[in-house]
């Protein structure tokens, strides 16, 4: 399988896991831009974060709000970011939210 995140989730991968259910996996960003940069993603194979369905967007943003408590970020604040294509500079074509805090942004 070549999708790195796929990869993660099948744990072929090593990641920093910090929450996990039925269908997403959240992980640290090995290149983080904030001191909270986690990934939320699905754990089904979807390119894009447009091509995602209803109920996948709710699992993504319940999880992101529990990563966000976990990480001490709730009360101060934090950005929730798809990049999809090209020009937003998406690097990996597995849908993945970026959960950003811990400083003025
Ligand atoms: P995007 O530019 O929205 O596609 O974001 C992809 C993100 O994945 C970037 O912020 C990368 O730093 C991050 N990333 C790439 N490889 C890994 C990895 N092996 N583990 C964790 N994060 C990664
Ligand atoms: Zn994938």
């Amino acid at each position: 399988m070549s999708c790195l995140f796929c990869r993660i989730v099948d744990g072929e991968i090593p990641a920093t896991v910090v929450h996990e259910t039925k269908t997403t996996v959240a992980f640290r960003d090995i290149r983080p831009k904030a001191p909270v940069h986690v990934l939320v993603i699905p754990r089904e194979h979807v390119p894009n974060a447009v091509d995602l369905t209803g109920e996948q967007l709710g699992d993504l943003f319940a999880a992101a709000k529990e990563v966000a408590e976990a990480e001490g970020v709730s009360e101060t604040g934090y950005r929730l970011v798809f990049n999809t294509g090209p020009d937003s500079g998406q690097e990996v074509f597995h849908a993945h939210l970026h959960v950003l805090g811990g400083r003025k942004l």
